[in-house]
């Protein structure tokens, strides 16, 4: 069990800087959302969002997630992606924003078809009830029993194997996981610090499985004996990115071809350099909705970066 920390663990410029990580991701979130249309190449979307996050003065701190319907987190679309915007599709848009390592997360779910409505509505309501009862000191489990029931009373499920977590400082996920049921094994409270909190709504089993496809990465271990060639890629993403994920878009430029990099990628992901994030589907290949929030506990005040 925790020890609740009495000490502040945040100072006001770290707070400043969160509160301007948050406000990038929010408006790049809003501009995304206006900005998704039937007919769109999930590419040219992720595109967008990411040039946003630089033309704004941030960094992705992640690859613009872009998952449709069963999908529910952890796609990006790859170098020769052609998959498209469906009518009705539903879309989650979840981005990373991070200025000098303060790190703004943030999702919404989008869907041009009314027949998704209620599910969207059902994880969207679930956050902002959350939003409603955050203070200071609050149970991680009794923000996963708002959500819940939340979800529950649209008549879907909460997906129980993926959840909110804690972030530091070049940390999408430094440790502590907020569920989303009430988990009453889950026994810390949230003092001062940084959470995203994301609920996710589904119509299918409400648990997710790793897929044998994995489109984002990130560097787990520079210890390894290189060739000059796999050098020459890891130290470009170690200077860009530390441990930071990344995608294969990321080496365009670098590398010559889409074949070269997949190459290199398995090579590295071989070799143990690489840490892989699947895909994550429903188990049930459920439709999936998903919303989320950064918030700042500080001092007494709980402030959502991201709203
Ligand atoms: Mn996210
Ligand atoms: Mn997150």
């Amino acid at each position: 069990m925790l020890v609740s920390c009495l000490k502040s663990v945040l100072s006001e410029e770290d707070v400043r800087m969160y509160i301007r990580a948050g406000e990038i991701a929010k408006r790049v979130r809003e501009e995304a959302v206006r900005y998704a249309k039937p007919g769109m190449k999930l590419l040219d979307l992720a595109e967008f969002i990411e040039n946003r996050i630089r033309e704004l003065g941030g960094e992705p701190a992640f690859p613009a997630n872009l998952s449709i319907n069963s999908i529910a987190a952890h796609y990006t679309p790859v170098l020769d992606d052609d998959s498209v915007i469906l009518e009705d599709s539903v879309l989650k848009i979840d981005i990373g924003v991070h200025v000098d390592g303060y790190i703004a997360d943030t999702a919404a779910t989008v869907s041009f078809s009314p027949v998704y409505e209620p599910l969207i509505e059902a994880s969207r309501n679930a956050l902002e009830r959350v939003i409603e009862v955050l203070r200071p000191g609050i149970k991680a489990s009794e923000i996963g029993r708002v959500i819940e029931e939340t979800i529950k009373s649209y008549g879907f499920k909460p997906i129980r194997n993926l959840s909110g977590h804690s972030i530091d400082r070049y940390m999408i996920h430094s440790g502590y996981s907020i569920p989303n049921y009430g988990d009453r094994w889950v026994r810390w409270s949230l003092s001062e610090g940084v959470y995203a909190i994301e609920p996710f709504a589904t119509n299918g089993v409400g648990l997710v499985r790793e897929d044998i496809v994995a489109t984002i990465f990130s560097i787990k271990s520079i210890k390894q004996r290189l060739s000059i060639r796999e050098k020459k890629v890891v130290d470009y993403i170690w200077r860009s990115r530390r441990s930071l994920p990344f995608c294969e878009r990321r080496l365009k430029n670098l590398v010559g071809s889409v074949e070269g990099i997949r190459s290199i990628l398995r090579i590295l992901i071989n070799k143990g350099v690489l840490h892989v994030y699947p895909v994550l589907i429903e188990k049930g290949n459920g439709i999936v909705s998903q919303f989320e929030h950064t918030i700042v506990i500080y001092g007494r005040d709980v402030i959502v970066t991201t709203k």
